[in-house]
């Protein structure tokens, strides 16, 4: 906690981790008399992906139900509120905030009642012509409930001509530019679609009930293995699939442009035991380790790394390098989002609260600290110190990513490009800033080389600043991310007040 006055004992946010936000999670099932249940286990198992708000939509083939909240899936759902969510269909959402302020207003999924019938939309993803459809559609009267990007789709649907949800969605989904993985849910079918780049992840499984087939598709893998779904495949780019009572309709709404899947998926963001864009993350985060033990040797005693998001490179780090592997740092998984400062002032106190030195491992030695990105560098400087403090002779720190120079304006939450320290410093200034021995970035073709990208089938954007999309709206997103930040309604604000 630096750089702010406030009070001592006063309360303080606990959120000072350098990282890129994750941005949001979808899932959809249909076929199951459960159905709410299994969104509220598949929400459960991707809350990594967003901790704002929860929501589930459900429907019976008549009535649609919809309880969303701001808060946790455990807390935005007990017994009551799913008993209420009837029916054999279901789509569920958690939120970070990319686009719109953080408001209950902006948890989804949207639901509305148009002329299409009812409609409930869940969005992984930010349009990068959203502002502009938003324009277009208020100037033409309508009026929006919310200052997310994605309520255009709902209102683009409502002035569709085409009379059914399906062509309805269709005609809307070639207006939209940037990022989506979408779950719909109409009276009687849900639907989900991919943009036509692929830039965010979404997986189609099977199970069984009762001898038939039920249909589940979500952000990431982990949540059909908590429900016992098996894996089928990708929601292909550009395709939307519409699941009824009439069966499957897998169609191309748009043929597929050339693949930009987020590379920080396998990174940072996916849970290490899903499968994302048809691979293993602990398979690259392993390999991003090995390459990066490769290509930036050192003598250590040590391989540390940074937890839990550090962890499957360290295990790559160490197996490539033969310097043993070990756990010198300790996560505390309790720590809420808010905590009363003790009246004394503690060097340190918020990284202190989530990451504790072993002191027995760390004292004397030599420790190579494999961390899976830097982007302020503010964590990372406390993280050198409390090894030193603890005793470390010598800390290397190594980054399994290149240097983040970019903004991402597909989905994910990241800092203005002024505030990302590689746009600003130099390796030797971010080193020196940081106070490690020495310091070691992973190369983007040791990237590539990491994820298997033969084809260029992966976005690097925020490394290379170098864009796949037209971004025809930067100055209006960057905008949007700074009236965000200075409304105070954000978490991102918070966060940035407490660092
Ligand atoms: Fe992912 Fe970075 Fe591309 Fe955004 S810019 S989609 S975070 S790789």
């Amino acid at each position: 906690m630096t750089g702010q006055a406030r009070p001592n004992g006063s309360p303080v946010i606990i959120d000072n981790e350098d990282r890129f936000r994750e941005e949001c999670a979808v899932f959809a099932i249909f076929g199951h008399p459960e159905a709410a249940n299994l969104t509220y286990l598949g929400l459960y198992a991707l809350q990594h992906r967003g901790q704002e708000s929860a929501g589930i939509c459900s429907s019976d083939g008549e009535t649609v139900h919809t309880r969303k909240a701001m808060g946790l899936v455990n807390e935005v759902f007990g017994e009551a509120e799913l008993r209420e969510l009837k029916g054999h269909m279901a789509i569920g959402h958690t939120r970070y905030s990319t686009a719109g302020d953080a408001g209950a207003l902006n948890a989804q999924p949207f639901y509305v009642e148009c002329n299409k019938g009812a409609l409930a939309v869940a969005h992984n993803g930010n349009l990068t012509n959203g502002h502009a459809l938003r324009q277009e559609i208020e100037a033409s009267g309508s009026i929006f409930q919310a200052t997310s990007d994605t309520e255009v789709i709902p209102h683009l649907m409502a002035r569709s001509r085409e009379p059914d949800l399906r062509h309805a969605l269709r005609e809307s989904l070639l207006r939209l530019e940037g990022a989506y993985s979408l779950a719909l849910l109409g009276r009687d079918r849900i639907i989900v679609a991919r943009d036509q780049r692929g830039f965010r992840p979404l997986a189609y499984g099977k199970m069984q009930h009762e001898g038939r087939d039920v249909h589940v598709f979500a952000s990431e893998t982990c949540a059909f293995d908590l429900i016992g779904a098996r894996y089928v495949g990708e929601v292909k780019p550009g395709e939307m699939i519409i699941v009824s009572d009439e069966g499957v309709i897998r169609q191309q709404f748009a043929p597929p442009l050339a693949r930009s899947q987020c590379v920080f998926e396998h990174v940072y963001f996916s849970r290490p035991d899903s499968t994302v864009f048809d691979r293993s993350v602990q398979e690259s985060r392993e390999a991003l380790g090995r390459c990066l033990a490769r290509e930036s040797p050192v003598a250590a005693d040590y391989v540390v790394p940074v937890p839990d998001s550090g962890n499957a490179a360290a295990i790559g780090f160490s197996n490539e390098s033969g310097i043993p592997f070990s756990n010198g740092l300790i996560r505390n998984h309790y720590v809420g989002r808010t905590f009363i400062e003790p009246k004394q002032s503690i060097r340190n106190f918020g990284v202190k609260l989530k990451l504790n030195p072993v002191r027995h491992i760390v004292d004397g030695k030599r420790v190579v600290l494999v961390d899976d990105s830097l982007v302020r560098g503010t964590t990372s400087r406390k993280i050198v110190g409390i090894m030193r403090d603890a005793g470390a002779r010598e800390v290397h720190l190594r980054i399994s990513c290149p240097p983040t120079i970019a903004s991402c304006y597909y989905g994910v939450d990241t800092p203005d490009s002024n505030e990302l320290i590689a746009n600003r410093m130099s390796v030797e200034d971010i080193r020196q800033h940081t106070g490690a021995d020495s310091l070691a970035y992973l190369s983007l073709k040791g990237l590539k080389r990491a994820v298997a990208d033969t084809n260029g089938e992966f976005c690097y954007s925020c490394y290379t600043g170098k864009y796949p999309t037209n971004i025809v709206q930067v100055e209006q997103l960057v905008q949007d991310y700074r009236m965000k930040n200075e409304s105070g309604d954000s978490f991102a604000w918070r966060s940035r007040q407490a660092e």
